[in-house]
């Protein structure tokens, strides 16, 4: 059998002109402008979009502020609502308390990780792109002087990557040992720090497990918590009674830990 000319066979064209046609079916948001608020001593870019909806919303996502606005409204509609939604997400912006692992890019700073004391040294340097580097207890990061709120957040996320790399055989002779003295499973496979936002942590069918890095920064007993939880999942791949009874039996006070989590 010859190989097509190229991929678009038939089958590939028919499949799609249904996935175009569906896609066109969903509302697509036009970038109306785009502009930046400052608000708490750090900058925001702001993104306004267009959709065909009746209501206008506002939300924070990645240190970016992301605008929401009926296409239906009037110009003047549009620079009312534009300011509204903008003064409401500063409030919300100014009421947010850091959480831990958003901490501050201060020289000299000391950032609390399960276990161990690490010292920033913040250094302003010329590039744009930020560079990280961690060795022994300290954390050196050099990046452009008063970095975008966009930036800074890309540079806590990196910092936490590289923690969750020095970190990852700790998780794993602490995850042995706790399977040790507490489910003796068999199904346990790998556990790897994930820098997910979402959630604490989260068992697979095959026995992997994932950990937030967000995790390292939380008072100890909480991770240890969730692994437990993550643990009596290789069990009961539920959340019902049978699952809650176990994780009670290997950490009796786990009610507290979980209510403290809810904080965060
Ligand atoms: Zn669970």
């Amino acid at each position: 059998m010859s190989s097509p000319p190229c991929n678009r066979t038939p089958e590939n064209w028919g499949y799609k002109m249904f996935r175009t046609k569906k896609a066109s079916s969903r509302a697509k948001p036009i970038l109306y402008l785009t502009t930046t608020v400052q608000r708490a001593g750090n900058t925001y870019p702001v993104e306004v979009y267009l959709l065909p909806k009746k209501n206008s919303s506002a939300v924070i996502k990645d240190g970016k502020v992301i605008l929401r606005l009926s296409q239906f409204l009037t110009s003047k509609q549009r620079e009312e609502h534009i300011r509204s939604l903008v003064d409401r997400i500063s409030k919300r912006i100014e009421e947010q308390q850091p959480k831990p692992w958003e901490f501050a890019l201060e020289d000299g700073a000391v950032l609390n990780t399960w276990g161990r004391r690490y010292m920033l040294h913040v250094k302003a340097s010329t590039k744009p792109t930020p560079s990280i580097r961690i060795k022994d207890q300290a954390i050196t990061v050099s990046a452009p002087a008063s970095p975008t709120a966009r930036l800074t957040t890309q540079i806590q996320q990196t910092v936490r990557r590289e923690l969750a790399q020095v970190y990852q055989p700790v998780l794993e002779e602490f995850m042995l040992g706790l399977n040790r003295a507490t489910l003796r499973s068999g199904k346990l496979n790998r556990v790897t720090f994930r820098e997910q936002k979402s959630r604490w942590g989260s068992c697979a069918a095959n026995g992997n497990i994932n950990i937030s890095s967000r995790l390292l920064f939380l008072p100890t007993e909480l991770l240890a918590y969730v692994c437990i939880h993550e643990l009596c999942h290789l069990q009961h791949m539920n959340h019902g009674k049978r699952f809650w009874a176990l994780v009670r039996k290997f950490m009796p006070e786990f009610d507290k830990f979980r209510k403290q989590l809810h904080q965060y």
